[in-house]
């Protein structure tokens, strides 16, 4: 059986990456620090395991937060020798709509009032 891969990477190309198989965890969050690193009102991202995700081209980070130098597009993050586990911003997928649903929504008490919460998912007021 052939697993789903998906692909995705920066906005001009230089960074790309692709992922096989389903995520083991899909969230959406609305904390200060995911507001200013993406720009944007709340981060949509996914885990999957480190062995199931290839990536080409030179990620730059901050704190732990990996970007494409060139363009600035967020990405994912990079991982530690022992991590088991991958996190990408799964904006940057090719794939739009994506069609990957959150099951958890963190620091749900920054969530903008005229944003409605994800039907079925988890609701946490701060981290879970
Ligand atoms: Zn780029
Ligand atoms: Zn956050």
């Amino acid at each position: 059986m052939n697993a789903t891969v998906r692909t995705g990477g920066c906005l001009c190309g230089a960074v790309r990456y692709s992922v096989r198989g389903e995520p083991v965890h899909v969230g959406r969050c609305h904390c200060a620090d995911c507001r200013k690193e993406s720009g944007s009102a709340f981060t949509v991202y996914a885990q999957w395991p480190v062995d199931a995700c290839e990536i080409t081209g030179e990620v730059s980070s901050y704190a732990g937060r990996g970007f494409c130098g060139r363009c600035g597009s967020r990405l994912l993050d990079p991982v530690d020798p022992d991590d088991p586990l991958i996190e990408i911003r799964i904006g940057s997928l090719d794939q739009a709509p994506f069609d990957l649903t959150p099951q958890d929504e963190v620091w749900v008490k920054r969530r903008e009032k005229w944003i409605a919460p994800v039907e079925g998912a988890a609701q946490h007021d701060e981290n879970r």
